[in-house]
């Protein structure tokens, strides 16, 4: 008899347990931060506060729709701006006037990696308009097509582009040598065009249109779409959805 009514005894404390612990859960849900944000208001906050937080980057989920007229905005701002899925959700970060991510933000900056969507953007610098993607970015796409995806995407103030490398185990030993070449090729001349910068052989207005054209020659651009041509646009949003 004792011994039932001790493990009664067991068993009502752990129910009132598991009732004590859900409803502290429930109050956490209650939370914004686990629903997210609308971008509208991310993007109104990161225009109010731009100059601290160029100094303290900020992570966002994405609550809602992600729109051309929210992604423009992004690109007008100081720093890059990525937003990468992450288990599902769409995670938007803040990072430096080069870079998508802090340095020690070792988290963000591997996000791109996994990241079934993953987006950056390049503000203008020194008015110059960085339309093309960097070394870093080709070296983390390279990461990508190992995780079997295909695609990044970029926004700057005229626009979308997207770009792609990736490795389809189907094909041919031949065409996975020959889309290889290309990127790494690219990769080549992107580092001694880095060098140069460098070097102050030539300067950064120089540096960018020189990797630009190497871009579109090395075949990796598959996609652009200035932000006033709104049906190509809608097709690099339907990345996001
Ligand atoms: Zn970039």
């Amino acid at each position: 008899m004792n011994k039932v009514e001790s493990g009664h005894q067991v068993q009502h404390n752990s129910l009132e347990q598991k009732n004590y612990s859900m409803s502290e859960k429930l109050e956490f849900s209650k939370q914004d931060r686990w629903e997210g944000t609308q971008l509208t208001e991310i993007v109104e906050e990161l225009k109010l506060t731009a100059d601290t937080v160029a100094k303290e980057p900020r992570e966002y989920i994405i609550k809602g729709e992600v729109t051309a007229a929210n992604l423009y905005e992004l690109t007008l701002l100081p720093f890059e701006i990525s937003i990468d899925e992450n288990n599902g959700r769409l995670v938007l970060g803040t990072g430096l006037d080069t870079s998508a991510a802090h340095d020690w933000n070792f988290e963000a900056k591997r996000r791109p990696e996994r990241a079934k969507v993953s987006f950056h953007t390049h503000p203008v610098i020194d008015g110059v308009a960085v339309n093309t993607p960097s070394l870093n970015d080709l070296y983390i796409q390279l990461t990508r097509a190992h995780n079997n995806l295909n695609t990044s995407i970029i926004g700057t103030q005229d626009g979308l582009l997207v770009f792609t490398y990736y490795l389809d185990s189907a094909d041919s030993v031949a065409t996975q040598t020959a889309e290889y070449k290309k990127m790494s090729s690219a990769v080549d001349e992107m580092q001694s065009l880095q060098k140069k910068l460098y070097a102050h052989q030539i300067n950064f207005a120089e540096a960018v249109l020189q990797q630009r054209k190497l871009f579109e020659e090395s075949g990796l651009l598959v996609f652009e779409a200035r932000w006033d041509e709104s049906e190509k646009i809608e097709k690099v949003l339907d990345m996001f959805r």
